[in-house]
C-alpha cells in the first residue's frame, strides 16, 4: 500500500483536472490511486464519461454516488478482475466527494459564469469602479490561488485521517478531525467563489438567439436542480410548455435556474412548485409560482437590486434577482413579482 503522503499528493492531482478541456484525465488520476480496468460516471442515468484501460470480465465492481449538498446526482463505477479492498472502498468514497465537485462546477459553471458576467457589467456602469473591481480581482486571483493549495491538502489528510486507514482514532481525535476537515471545505468554498468571480472576463453580453422549445430548457434546469427539491419533498409541476421560442438558450435556462432555485430555497419542505409558460402575439410569458414563505409588498422592487436580501438563506448572495432582471431585460422583456407573506411568490417575465 501506498504511504500516507503518497496517497494524499495522488488524491491532490484530482483538484488540479480540467473537466471542461479534459474529462477523461480524471480516470487517469483516479487509477493511480485505485488500480480497474474500467470506469464509468453516469449523470441522471445517462452515460457521461467512460474509459477503459484494459479488458475487464466486470466481475467486481466499485461505485459510489456523486452528491452535491447531500442529494445525489450521479454515480461512478469502477470494474477490476479482482476485488477492491475496504481501505480502496474509503479512498474511493473520498475521491468521488471530490470528483462530485469537479462535475457540479461545469455543470453549473455555465450559468455561473454568465451570473458573473452580468455582474461584471453592473460594475461596469463605472469607469472608476469596475478598475477598483479590476485591481481587487486581479489580487484575488493571485492570492486565492496560494491558498487553495495547501488547503486541498488540509481536507484531503484530515478525510484520509477520519477514514481511519492509517489507524484508529479515539473519540476527541475523531471530533477535532472532523471540525478541521469541516473548517476546510468551507474555507475552500468561500475561496472559490472569489477565485471565481476574479476569473471573469471583461465582455460585453451579447444575445445568441435561436429558436427552441421552452419545454427543452424547463426539463434541463429541473434535472439540475431535482435533487435539491427532492431533498425537501419540494413538488415541481410543469404545466404545457411546449413551444417554441426565439431568445438566448443559456440565457434562458439560468433565468429559469435562478426562479427554480430561489422558489426551492425560499419554500418549506413539503411544498409546492409550478412551472407554466404560454405565448401570444409572438410575446412568450413565463411564470414561476412557489407557495413559500412570499414576500412583504414593500420589498416587491427592492430584490431586483444587487445585493439585496430579506430572508438571507444559505448559498446566497442577493444577486439572482438582479442578473434575471438583467437577463430579462436584454430580451426586450419584463419581470414582476405577485407575492404575499405565507402565501408564495410569482415570479413571471416576459420575452419578446
Ligand atoms: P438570494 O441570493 O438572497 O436568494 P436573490 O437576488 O435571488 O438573492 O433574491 C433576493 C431576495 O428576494 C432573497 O434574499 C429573498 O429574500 C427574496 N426572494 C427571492 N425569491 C423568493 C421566493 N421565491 N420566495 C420568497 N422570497 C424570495
Amino acid at each position: 500500500m501506498d504511504t500516507k503522503n503518497n496517497i494524499i499528493e495522488k488524491i491532490n492531482k484530482l483538484f488540479s483536472v480540467d473537466i471542461n478541456k479534459n474529462p477523461e484525465k480524471i480516470f487517469d488520476v483516479l487509477v493511480r490511486i485505485i488500480p480497474f480496468n474500467k470506469a464509468e460516471i453516469y449523470m441522471s442515468e445517462k452515460l457521461l464519461y467512460s474509459k477503459t484501460y484494459s479488458k475487464t470480465n466486470s466481475s467486481n465492481r466499485l461505485k459510489s454516488n456523486l452528491m452535491v449538498k447531500n442529494a445525489s446526482f450521479g454515480e461512478i463505477i469502477l470494474y477490476r478482475d479482482t476485488k477492491f479492498s475496504t481501505n480502496e472502498r474509503k479512498i474511493f468514497i473520498l475521491c468521488t466527494s471530490i470528483i462530485s465537485n469537479l462535475i457540479k462546477d461545469i455543470e453549473l459553471s455555465k450559468i455561473i459564469s454568465m451570473q458573473l458576467k452580468a455582474l461584471q457589467e453592473g460594475i461596469l456602469e463605472s469607469d472608476k469602479a469596475y478598475k477598483t473591481e479590476k485591481n481587487k480581482n486581479d489580487f484575488f486571483a493571485n492570492f486565492s490561488h496560494e491558498l487553495r493549495t495547501p488547503l486541498n491538502s488540509i481536507i484531503s489528510s484530515s478525510e484520509l485521517l477520519a477514514e481511519e486507514i492509517f489507524g484508529k482514532l479515539n473519540a476527541k481525535q475523531a471530533e477535532y478531525i472532523s471540525d478541521i476537515r469541516i473548517a476546510g471545505i468551507h474555507l475552500l468554498g468561500m475561496i472559490n467563489d472569489i477565485l471565481d468571480m476574479s476569473k471573469i472576463e471583461v465582455q460585453s453580453m451579447k444575445l445568441n438567439k435561436t429558436y427552441f422549445n421552452v419545454d427543452t430548457a424547463f426539463n434541463e434546469v429541473c434535472n439540475i436542480v431535482k435533487p435539491i427539491a427532492q431533498k425537501k419533498k419540494i413538488e415541481i409541476i410543469k404545466h404545457n410548455c411546449n413551444f417554441e421560442i426565439y431568445a438566448d438558450y443559456q440565457k434562458i435556462q439560468q433565468i429559469l435556474f435562478n426562479l427554480l432555485s430561489n422558489a426551492i430555497k425560499y419554500t418549506p419542505s413539503g411544498g409546492k412548485i409550478e412551472l407554466s409558460a404560454h405565448t401570444e402575439n409572438n410575446i412568450a410569458t413565463i411564470s414561476v409560482k412557489d407557495n413559500g414563505i412570499g414576500i412583504d409588498k414593500k420589498y416587491h422592487k427592492k430584490i431586483f437590486n444587487k445585493f439585496v436580501q430579506i430572508n438571507s438563506a444559505k448559498d446566497s448572495n442577493g444577486l439572482g434577482l438582479t442578473i434575471t432582471k438583467e437577463l430579462v431585460k436584454l430580451h426586450g422583456g419584463k419581470i414582476v413579482v405577485i407575492s404575499e407573506p405565507q402565501k408564495g411568490s410569482e415570479f413571471i417575465f416576459t420575452i419578446r
